[in-house]
């Protein structure tokens, strides 16, 4: 039974392979969280956690290798900046995450679409631990052939992004157009911001204005 349990729930952590959680005491320490809210193209931004090595090695595994631990810590970090949106205990009691696509191409390598599964995992642990209720939906789809942003700069990473995404109207239920509030564009890190400043111009573009932008890690150097 032991290894049973232990097959479904791994207990070495999952950078240091150390016997304890799925993250150990030792490496969720050097993973820094991020503190009040920032903004980025006139819409606020709630990240969980400022980028470095161990922050890389854990959405590397939720996003290339399907890693389920790694995943459900990177949705913790998204459902902690989700719960710092909440001004008002009595506020909306639903929700709408748009998660940032990747393009076809990457997800018919991965097998997996990473930023809706991350976005699905966060609101699956928001319902479960409040009486809210989080739709996701996928909005946004990549029109055009995209390269990989992590290795170009900022400039060019702006040109990359721009005008690639659209928004998917068949993938908006009629429920969203009657109760869609508020709406949160989600990614797993945002470094130059031009992944989600296309993001907020697509949506804007039709129509549709998300009250933030939540983001488990972002780059010390671009917001701090
Ligand atoms: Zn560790």
């Amino acid at each position: 039974m032991n290894s049973l349990l232990q097959l479904l729930f791994p207990t070495a952590c999952l950078l240091c392979a150390l016997p304890d959680s799925a993250l150990c005491s030792l490496c969720e320490s050097k993973i820094s969280r991020v503190t009040g809210r920032r903004e980025i193209a006139g819409t606020p931004l709630w990240a969980g956690a400022y980028y470095g090595d161990e922050l890389a090695q854990l959405i590397l595994l939720a996003k290339e290798e399907n890693d389920q631990p790694a995943r459900n810590y990177l949705a913790g970090l998204l459902v902690e900046t989700f719960m710092s949106t909440k001004t008002n205990p009595s506020q909306s009691p639903v929700a709408t995450f748009i998660p940032i696509p990747s393009s076809p191409l990457a997800n018919r390598k991965r097998g997996f679409r990473h930023s809706y599964l991350l976005a699905r995992r966060a609101a699956a642990l928001i319902e479960r631990s409040s009486s809210q209720t989080v739709a996701v939906i996928e909005a946004l789809g990549v029109n055009r052939k995209i390269a990989d942003q992590s290795n170009l700069n900022r400039a060019e990473r702006t040109r990359n992004i721009s005008g690639a995404y659209s928004v998917v109207s068949r993938h908006i239920p009629r429920s969203f157009l009657l109760a869609p509030e508020p709406i949160f564009l989600i990614d797993d890190l945002v470094t130059s911001g031009s992944s989600i400043r296309e993001g907020l111009r697509a949506l804007q573009e039709h129509g549709i204005a998300p009250s933030g932008v939540l983001a488990a890690g972002v780059s010390p150097r671009v917001f701090s």
